[in-house]
């Protein structure tokens, strides 16, 4: 099947390094090499079809890490580098863990790069080790350096007055929400089980000083679906971002939210991450590009998703209509995969997560 694109461009850029499945723990744990080793068969056999370009990772510098992190936790990375431990009961480090994190989160400002630059429209990261619970001070939940906000911090110095950072991971990305707390200029947006690791992430913590507003948080109960997800972006984070107009779209793409998920308790499956995407994607408004008006720019980070099944499937479904979302076609996946309309009834409690969210926004954005 071939498709029409610039011939100039790629349909998408993966970034990818051998230094990722080098992050591994001596005991079993969920967050383990064999993830990419799933994501990268599932896209081996459909890259054919698709004209892609693998972007090499790059290590971040020191002073790009030190955006959105601090001195003294820069240092305790130090001293970890070539040794194995465990910063917290959850998070382990191993021989290359540091080096890894440090490619990882390069990784993440190499494809900043090209989508800031606009030689590139969409971009995936196969980053490990994952970022979102990485706060400016220390590592936790399994992430070591915070690659989504080491991106949009590297995007704000590249000139972008606005960035959005939308997080489906299940857990909320406490790292990201504390790092761009204070600030407007990044808007961060969380969909998350709640209660739910880390505990953090209520609707009602919304940003302060500068930055009040621009935190979005839509905590969901256990057993939200597809329609639920959909709800939420029809009715809060779609108008958000339409408001808010963003010039780059960083995805902080757990896919952890799926039902055969062992570390949470949701209920979206492979083609869910597609119609969410779908749905992102159609509420960003067009933004100035020279002389011409474009989508911005999209880039999907991978966080977590620990069922290498569900992972591999929904990583691939999401790329196939990332893909014709931004060649401006319809995805095609909407026929073939007839799925729950965001109009279906959804349960109380689902109908009530959304109204406490929609409640705390209200001040801050126009919501029906
Ligand atoms: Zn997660």
């Amino acid at each position: 099947m071939l498709h029409s694109h610039n011939v100039m461009q790629p349909a998408f850029v993966l970034v990818d390094d051998v230094l990722f499945d080098m992050h591994r723990s001596d005991a079993a744990h969920p967050e383990r090499p064999e993830r990419l080793h799933a994501i990268r068969q599932a896209l081996s056999m459909m890259s054919p079809q698709l004209p892609s370009e693998t972007l090499p990772a790059r290590d971040a510098t020191h002073d790009e890490l030190l955006r959105v992190h601090t001195e003294s936790y820069m240092t305790t990375l130090d001293q970890a580098a070539g040794l194995k431990g465990h910063f917290d009961a959850d998070t382990y480090y191993s021989h290359d863990s540091v080096a890894a994190a440090r490619r990882a989160a390069g990784g993440a400002v190499a494809l900043c790069e090209r989508l800031v630059r606009r030689d590139t429209k969409l971009g995936f990261a196969l980053l490990r080790p994952p970022g979102h619970h990485a706060t400016s001070e220390q590592a936790m939940g399994f992430c070591l350096l915070n690659n989504a906000a080491v991106a949009a911090a590297h995007a704000r110095a590249l000139g972008l007055g606005r960035v959005a950072i939308v997080d489906w991971d299940v857990h909320h990305g406490n790292g990201t929400e504390e790092i761009f707390y204070e600030d407007p200029h990044v808007l961060y947006v969380s969909l998350h089980q709640s209660p739910c690791y880390p505990g953090t992430g209520a609707a009602s913590d919304v940003g302060s000083g500068d930055g009040l507003g621009y935190t979005v948080n839509v905590p969901l109960s256990a057993s939200a679906d597809t329609a639920v997800y959909l709800a939420a972006v029809e009715r809060i984070i779609g108008p958000i971002l339409n408001q808010y107009a963003p010039d780059l779209l960083l995805i902080s793409a757990g896919f952890d939210a799926h039902v055969r998920d062992p570390l949470a308790e949701m209920k979206l499956e492979d083609q869910s991450y597609a119609a969410l995407f779908e749905s992102l994607f159609r509420a960003l408004p067009e933004r100035p590009v020279g002389d011409a008006l474009l989508p911005p720019g999209v880039g999907v980070l991978l966080e977590g998703g620990y069922d290498l099944a569900a992972l591999a499937g929904s990583f691939q479904a999401t790329l196939e209509t990332a893909v014709a979302c931004s060649d401006g076609r319809p995805a095609a996946v909407a026929d073939e995969n007839p799925r729950t309309p965001p109009t279906a009834p959804l349960t109380r409690v689902h109908e009530a997560d959304l109204e406490r969210a929609q409640a705390s926004l209200r001040r801050f954005w126009r919501l029906d």
